[in-house]
């Protein structure tokens, strides 16, 4: 796959999406790190997104509830490079009734090279990263080459 080069802006557009039992979990870490999430675009999946704007007083873009498609939107805006990074505390421990579209989110942040925290620990990491507030380019895959490759 040839890739190209995108700029992700200073300012962030950042997914946040918790299963049900890791929404707790989620909810303590934007509390934790509000100040630093204040100055990025936030987007969630629907219950997740209400839920920490209703505690936390952010503003949050909401999808629909995920298992009734909004794994599924983000995972379109992705693939149009409109959300730089997730934060996905997915649920290790239990079965979820979307799991094949939680699977296609996180194939097409991988195809994407969109940087994923699945826990608090990275989440943490990816937060205080300096390259948070910079300018920075991340390579893609070349669309364009893509499809002149296929189709000759
Ligand atoms: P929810 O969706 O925020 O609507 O609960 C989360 C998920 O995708 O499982």
């Amino acid at each position: 796959m040839q890739v190209t080069t995108r700029t992700m802006n200073k300012s962030k557009h950042i997914a946040l999406v918790a299963h049900d039992n890791c929404k707790q979990d989620l909810l303590r870490w934007v509390k934790e790190f509000e100040d630093k999430l204040e100055g990025h675009t936030l987007y969630a999946t629907g219950t997740t997104g209400h839920l920490l704007s209703k505690e936390t007083g952010l503003k949050i873009n909401c999808m629909i509830s995920g298992p009734m498609g909004g794994d599924q939107q983000l995972g379109a805006l992705i693939s149009e490079s409109k959300i730089d990074m997730m934060i996905f505390f997915w649920d290790p421990l239990n079965a979820v009734p979307h799991d094949p579209d939680v699977k296609a989110l996180l194939r097409i942040s991988a195809v994407w090279n969109v940087p994923v925290a699945t826990n608090r620990a990275s989440a943490k990491f990816m937060i205080t990263s300096p390259l948070l507030s910079e300018e920075i380019s991340i390579e893609i895959p070349d669309y364009d080459a893509y499809l002149a490759e296929r189709i000759g």
